[in-house]
This record gives C-alpha cells, structure tokens and sequence, in this order.
C-alpha cells in the first residue's frame, strides 16, 4: 500500500488532496501546525471513509528539528513514502511600504524553506515516487503586489521543483502545480468587489475549488503523469 504525507493538511487544499489519496488507497499522513481539531477530525472522516491507515502529526515545516522528528516517526510508522506534497503556505497580504522584514522572513521561512526542509528529509525515506510542490499562478503570470514576498517565496518553489527534479532523477519525479485563485480559508476575508474584479480577470470568470487542484495533485502522484518531470501545471482557470 502506498503512503502520503501532506504538510498543512488539516484544511482547505491539503485537506481536499489529503481526501482524494485516500479514496485512491493511500495511507495519509496528515500533517498540521493550527488546526489540531480539524486534523483530528479529518482522520476519523478518512478512517471512516476509506480502508488505509491515518497518522496525524503535528510538526512546524519551517523548523528543521520538527521536520526531522516527523520525518522519523513516519519511517517508524511506514517504513516509507511513495508521495510527499509540499501543501504547508502561508499569506501575509499588505502594502510592500508596510511589509516589516519579520514578515517578509516568515513568509520565506513557511513556503520557501519549509518546502526545501520537507523534501531534504522526506527524500530520505523515498525510494521511488513523486513530489508534488505548490506554487502559485502570482510566482509565474500576474503577480499582486501585496503579496510580493509571497509570490517571490512561491517562485523560489519553482526553483526548488526543477533543482529537486534534477538531483533526484531519476527514482523520484518532482513537479508543482501553480494554482490561481482558489475557495479556501486563504481567501476568505477578500471584499466581494475585489473578487468580482480577480474573476473578471479569469477566463473561466470564477475561483477554483479545493478539488479542483486536489485532482491535478494526485494526477501528478499518479502513473498516469509517469513522463511528466520538473514541470509546473497551472490550474487558474486561464488568465486573460
Ligand atoms: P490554507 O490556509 O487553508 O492552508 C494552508 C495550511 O498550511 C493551513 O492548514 C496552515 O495551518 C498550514 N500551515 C501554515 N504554516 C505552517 C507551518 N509552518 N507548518 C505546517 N503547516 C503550516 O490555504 P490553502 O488555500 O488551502 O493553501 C494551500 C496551499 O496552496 C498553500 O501553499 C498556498 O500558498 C497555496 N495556494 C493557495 C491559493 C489560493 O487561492 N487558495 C492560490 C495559490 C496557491
């Protein structure tokens, strides 16, 4: 049986793709920071749900001694993993001029190096298999310039995908997937008007949904993205 770990998986995107894999027969790590109710609650619903095996671990991506503690137990629990996605984000939108340095580090510090820690350790115990980053549409098309240290740390992932895909070519396949604007906690206080005037701008006028990058995710783990290496997949909805 094949595992998973989802970094930032209690909600939202990790939650949907933490769902998906299970009703494809992976067992599901489920790895949370916050939510520690709503991880909890997501394993009795996959247990529930699916035949395959739950753990819950609490670890903070950007810390490398808890990376490295999570990364243990899971090869104490599973022996391995077959797929790590590297779903654990972090957004702190405001004026570029009102941006503390502070700020700008922990942004860096969750997306950028929390992706970087993640992979360094989970490779360890990855004979074969995939990773799955995520970027963001705003690292590649039509950045926002309120989240200008969100979208630099989102390229940086791309920088990470090709680089990561390159050293471990070729047992393991790393791609990201490079959502737009998505329904989830992450946008939740976005004022009306301004989401009217961001699905204007989108082809398929509206916002993704979880499930929507969910499936791209798990087609990237899956055999039938057995070719596909070092690629980004955008799923925004096309921009105009
Ligand atoms: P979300 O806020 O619901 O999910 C992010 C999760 O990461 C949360 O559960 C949060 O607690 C967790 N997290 C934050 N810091 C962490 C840390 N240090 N260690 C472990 N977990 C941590 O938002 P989402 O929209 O589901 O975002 C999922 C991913 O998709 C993020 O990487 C985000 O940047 C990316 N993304 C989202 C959108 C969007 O429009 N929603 C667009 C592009 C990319």
């Amino acid at each position: 049986m094949k595992t998973v770990l989802i970094t930032g998986a209690s909600r939202g995107i990790g939650k949907a793709t933490a769902l998906k894999f299970a009703k494809e027969g992976y067992n599901v790590i489920i790895n949370y920071l916050f939510q520690e109710k709503d991880a909890l609650a997501l394993k009795d619903e996959i247990i529930k749900k699916y035949k395959v095996e739950v753990l819950v671990y609490k670890a903070d991506v950007a810390i490398e001694e808890e990376v490295k503690k999570m990364i243990t137990n899971i090869k104490n629990t599973f022996g391995k993993i077959d797929c790590l996605v590297n779903n654990a984000g972090i957004a702190i939108d405001n004026d570029y001029l009102d941006k503390s340095t502070e700020e700008f580090q922990k942004v860096l510090n969750v997306n950028l190096l929390g992706t970087f820690l993640v992979t360094k350790y989970a490779s360890l115990i990855m004979d074969k298999g995939s990773i799955i980053n995520i970027s963001s549409n705003g690292a590649i098309n039509d950045g926002y310039s309120e989240a200008i240290d969100y979208d630099a740390s989102k390229a940086g992932i791309i920088a990470l995908t090709h680089d990561f895909a390159k050293r471990l070519a070729p047992k393991i396949r790393v791609n990201a997937v490079a959502p737009g604007w998505i329904n989830t906690d992450m946008n939740k206080d976005i004022e009306p008007n301004f989401q009217k005037m961001q699905e204007n701008n989108i082809l398929l006028n509206r916002f993704g949904e979880k499930e929507e990058v969910a499936n791209v995710i798990y087609f990237l783990a899956s055999e039938a993205s057995s070719y596909i290496n070092s690629t980004i997949i955008r799923v925004d909805g096309g921009e105009k």
